[in-house]
């Protein structure tokens, strides 16, 4: 082990790359292996990136990080078959730096990444599928490509491989996801001259904006479809529990096509040539289903340990502190000389103290609510539609009467399913 690296990361995610930076930092000798051309080729997100976090780690990324647009609105819209409803937020806080969020696309922001990393002093390689860990006497000392010359030893790895790590499973901490614990997303993006953009979303120029999109998006399955700006594209996505697609056979691609076609959405992406298509696993079982993210010689970080927050829309930032976490680790272990599980437990101390885990617990019981309540989705919207339509339409009838048949809507409900539904959420919410 002494020609060993201290450290191997696996993958040039934000997890991967985060973990690697700040080990270098700290002076261990690093080296991640990428599988993809180079870091950031075929990754894939929505593309929101939240400034505060990211400052944390990379203090003055945004000077020099390849961003989109600031994000200075956000828009909750609820679509059915034929109406669309929502609620904006847009301030002066949010227009102004610093900025709350921008949007990102992950191809040249990996790659920028990931030379955060290298100027650090850590050896990225690109182009090295990782197909294994070497194990000694009970323990992870390393990483194979497959190849007879394919080995590399480290006296600890860090797993950045991403959503349903293929590493994880091999090592043996956790089982394949169920398909209930996570979500597909498919996603476009659809290059629009950047007038067409501000005009369409009513944005200063330069500036951005993030529509998230329940009820037809997702053809009212749990989950919701996206629109984010980018400088000369829009991202356009939507996704759904896996478990719900497999369950009702619908296929997240027409979803999405779908979703584009809506009389409310397909004005906003006229004209536009789409440029690129992916789909992707989001892991979404939250804290109960938390794989054991620490054994020897081994750590596992970000999305591979399934660190998304589906409710706030945060992965990335989740990604980042957690391969923080595992640096501040490793780096304690060097300093021990200690790579044991034992010592590597401090990882799990850490995320428990941190942001991490304290969010993961709060919205622990979302997901199951929702998901045991698929009216939610497609009921609401609809009684939303009829009440806001009743309310909005002028047609002589006395606002009194109007009134009575919009109570006359709510009253329709089961009134078990509606007080349920209220104080479930409040329990689960609270
Ligand atoms: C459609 C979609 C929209 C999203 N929107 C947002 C958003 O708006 N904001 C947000 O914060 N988060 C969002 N997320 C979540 C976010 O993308 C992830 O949480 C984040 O990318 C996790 O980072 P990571 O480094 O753990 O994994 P990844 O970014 O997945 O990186 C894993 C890396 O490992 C590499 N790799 C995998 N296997 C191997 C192997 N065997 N050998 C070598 N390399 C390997 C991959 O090529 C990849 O580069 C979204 C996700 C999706 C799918």
């Amino acid at each position: 082990m002494d020609d060993a690296f201290d450290a191997i990361v696996v993958g040039a995610g934000p997890a991967g790359v985060t973990a690697a930076r700040e080990m270098a930092n700290a002076g261990l000798t690093v080296v991640v292996l990428e599988r993809g051309a180079f870091p950031g080729a075929k990754n894939v997100w929505g593309g929101i990136l939240y400034r505060q976090p990211t400052e944390e780690m990379i203090p003055g990324f945004e000077a020099a990080a390849p961003l989109e647009r600031p994000i200075i609105e956000q828009r909750y819209v609820l679509l059915t078959d034929s109406a669309m409803m929502g609620a904006t937020y847009r301030s002066d806080a949010f227009s102004r730096p610093p900025y709350n969020a921008y949007s990102v696309l992950r191809s040249p922001f990996d790659r920028w990444h990931a030379a955060t990393a290298e100027a650090a002093g850590a050896e990225v390689y690109s182009e090295f599928t990782i197909t294994d860990v070497i194990w000694e006497d009970g323990r992870v000392v390393g990483v194979t490509t497959g190849d007879p010359d394919g080995e590399l030893r480290a006296h600890c790895v860090v797993l950045a491989d991403g959503a349903n790590s293929l590493l994880a499973q091999k090592v043996g901490l956790h089982k394949e996801w169920a398909p209930i614990d996570q979500a597909l997303v498919a996603k476009e993006l659809i290059a629009l001259p950047a007038e067409k953009i501000e005009d369409r979303f009513a944005l200063p120029s330069g500036m951005g904006t993030a529509l998230e999109i329940f009820g037809e998006s997702t053809s009212n399955l749990l989950g919701y479809g996206f629109i984010y700006t980018n400088r000369e594209s829009i991202s356009i996505g939507t996704g759904a529990l896996l478990s719900d697609l497999i369950e009702t056979g619908y296929n997240v691609n027409d979803m999405l096509d779908r979703f584009k076609k809506h009389p409310a959405i397909a004005p906003l992406l006229q004209g536009g040539e789409t440029v690129e298509y992916s789909g992707h696993l989001i892991p979404e079982g939250g804290y109960d289903r938390l794989p054991r993210n620490y054994s020897d010689g081994v750590l596992v970080v970000g999305d591979a340990a399934g660190f998304v927050n589906p409710l706030n829309r945060e992965g990335a930032n989740l990604a980042m502190l957690s391969g923080k976490l595992a640096a501040q680790t490793v780096v304690e272990a060097k300093a021990k000389g200690d790579y044991s599980a034992a010592s590597l437990s401090r990882y799990r101390q850490l995320l428990e103290e941190s942001v991490i885990m304290k969010d993961l617990k709060k919205i622990r019981n979302v997901t199951p609510f929702a998901h045991d309540r698929p009216h939610l989705l497609r009921d609401y919207p609809k009684l939303l539609e009829g009440m806001l339509g009743e309310y909005l339409t002028v047609d002589g009838v006395p606002k009194k009467e109007k009134q009575r048949k919009m109570l006359g809507m709510v009253k329709r409900l089961p009134k078990k399913q509606l007080l349920g539904d209220i104080f479930g959420a409040r329990k689960v919410l609270g």
